[in-house]
């Protein structure tokens, strides 16, 4: 499928209301911002974990927004991987299409390890003390792919965002590595974004994901309306992976 940079931009598909403690604007006020900014496809997305229970709150929240001409709204729920399967950190009996949510944007936030999640901090020293690069990074590879064939519909949000976090980088991926990751995104029809805040996946991988025909979004990962739809990084991204 062909992607132009200019329909990517004019999408913002992680974009944070007050249903996640850390963010600040209301779903109304997140809407308003996204028309006054010319943007054409919102996704509005809140943090789960299995004991989240406000996601029909959520859901009945968006169906009664006014929703103006010219703007999509779509839906998600933020979960990390919890392991090296890619189990996710989603409410149980999530239902997706028609009623349900459209999409689990699936995050990185800790590493997944063999038995749970690893911190950060945990996985740096697991490398420090002699875990093998490669597979540790067969680890991630496995758990995202696991994750994407876990649900019915994914986005992969701010993809390896915790490789800096852990004293690695994109380049530290075998050729191998990103294929197997790209095609099974595209296998599964996983949505990769194209993250501002964490300026995310690089352009080597995003070059993997468009050769595998992986549908490309931008996000903001926006947690204040004022940030919304407002590009500074995701466009050089893009530029550098070839989209135009
Ligand atoms: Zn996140
Ligand atoms: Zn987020």
């Amino acid at each position: 499928m062909s992607q132009n940079a200019a329909s990517i931009l004019a999408g913002d598909h992680h974009v944070h209301s007050t249903f996640s403690d850390d963010a600040t604007s209301t779903l109304a006020e997140n809407v308003a911002a996204a028309v006054e900014h010319g943007v054409a496809r919102l996704r509005l997305v809140d943090h789960v974990r299995q004991s989240t229970t406000w996601v029909p709150d959520f859901l009945r929240a968006v169906a009664e927004l006014d929703v103006p001409d010219g703007l999509t709204v779509l839906t998600g729920v933020e979960a990390k991987i919890l392991n090296a399967s890619g189990s996710l950190d989603i409410p149980p009996g999530l239902s997706f299409g028609d009623g349900g949510i459209d999409t689990v944007l699936i995050a990185d936030h800790q590493f997944p390890g063999t038995d749970g999640p690893w911190s950060p901090r945990e996985a740096r020293e697991r490398l420090d003390q002699g875990l093998d690069v490669g597979y540790a990074l067969d680890l991630l590879i496995g758990a995202l792919v696991g994750a994407m064939e876990s649900v019915p519909s994914a986005q992969l949000a701010h993809c390896f965002s915790i490789l800096p976090k852990i004293g690695l980088s994109e380049g530290d991926f075998t050729d191998d590595q990103l294929r197997t990751w790209a095609r099974a995104a595209a296998r599964t029809g996983t949505l990769l974004e194209v993250n501002e805040k964490w300026a995310c996946p690089g352009p080597r991988a995003l070059r993997a994901a468009v050769d595998a025909g992986v549908t490309l979004v931008a996000s903001t990962d926006s947690h204040a309306a004022g940030d919304i739809g407002r590009y500074a990084r995701v466009n050089h991204l893009l530029a550098e992976a070839g989209v135009e």
